[in-house]
C-alpha cells in the first residue's frame, strides 16, 4: 500500500465546457483531448506529491457532467479541502456564471475550503471576451487566488492546483 501523511481533496466547479475535464487530465496525466470529455464521467483522479515534507495524495474530483443542469449533488462538496471555480476566457457567459458557483460552494462546502479561480483557454487569444483584469478583479473581491490557465499548451495548471495543495497542506 502506498503510504501518505494527508489526502487532500480538490473540486473542479464551473460552467459546462470551460475545461475542467480538461484540466484534471493535465493536472493528474500530464495529458490533452480535443473532444468534449464530459460523457466519459470521470469521477476522480489522483496524484502523489511532496509539498511541504508531506507525502500527499491528491484526489481531484471531476463534476462528471452534472454541472449541465446548473448544480451538482450536494455531497460532492462534503469534505472538499480545495475547489477550483473554472470560467473559460472565450466565454462571457461561463464568467457571468462564477458568482452562481460561488453561492453554491457558500451553501455547501466548508468555510474552510481553500478556493482559487481560474480563467481557462488562455490560449485562445484572438476569441478572448474577458479581459484578464476582469478576473483578476472579481478574485481581488472575493479574497482568492487568481490564474489564468491553458490545459491545452499547460501554462499554470501546476501552478493552480499547487497553489491550492500548498494552502491545504499548511491548515492541516
Ligand atoms: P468540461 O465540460 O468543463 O469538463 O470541459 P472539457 O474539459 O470537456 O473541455 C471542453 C472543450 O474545451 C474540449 O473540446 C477541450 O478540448 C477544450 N479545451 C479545454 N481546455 C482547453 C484549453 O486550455 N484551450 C483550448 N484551446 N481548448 C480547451
Amino acid at each position: 500500500m502506498e503510504e501518505y501523511d494527508l489526502l487532500v481533496k480538490l473540486l473542479v466547479i464551473g460552467d459546462s465546457g470551460v475545461g475542467k475535464s480538461s484540466l484534471l487530465l493535465r493536472y493528474a496525466e500530464g495529458t490533452f483531448s480535443e473532444h468534449h470529455l464530459a460523457t466519459i464521467g470521470v469521477d476522480f483522479k489522483l496524484r502523489t506529491d511532496t509539498v511541504l515534507n508531506k507525502r500527499v495524495k491528491i484526489q481531484v474530483w471531476d463534476t462528471a457532467g452534472q454541472e449541465r443542469f446548473k448544480s451538482i449533488a450536494i455531497g460532492y462538496y462534503r469534505g472538499a479541502h480545495g475547489i477550483a471555480i473554472v470560467y473559460d476566457v472565450t466565454n462571457e457567459q461561463s464568467f457571468n456564471n462564477v458568482k452562481n458557483w460561488l453561492e453554491q460552494i457558500t451553501d455547501h462546502a466548508s468555510e474552510h475550503a481553500q478556493l482559487i479561480l481560474v480563467g481557462n483557454k488562455c490560449d485562445l487569444d484572438r476569441e478572448r471576451c474577458v479581459d484578464r483584469a476582469r478576473g483578476e478583479e472579481l478574485a481581488n473581491s472575493l479574497k482568492i487566488p487568481f490564474v489564468e490557465t491553458s490545459a491545452k499548451n499547460s501554462v499554470n495548471v501546476e501552478a493552480a492546483f499547487s497553489k491550492v495543495v500548498t494552502k491545504v497542506v499548511e491548515d492541516n
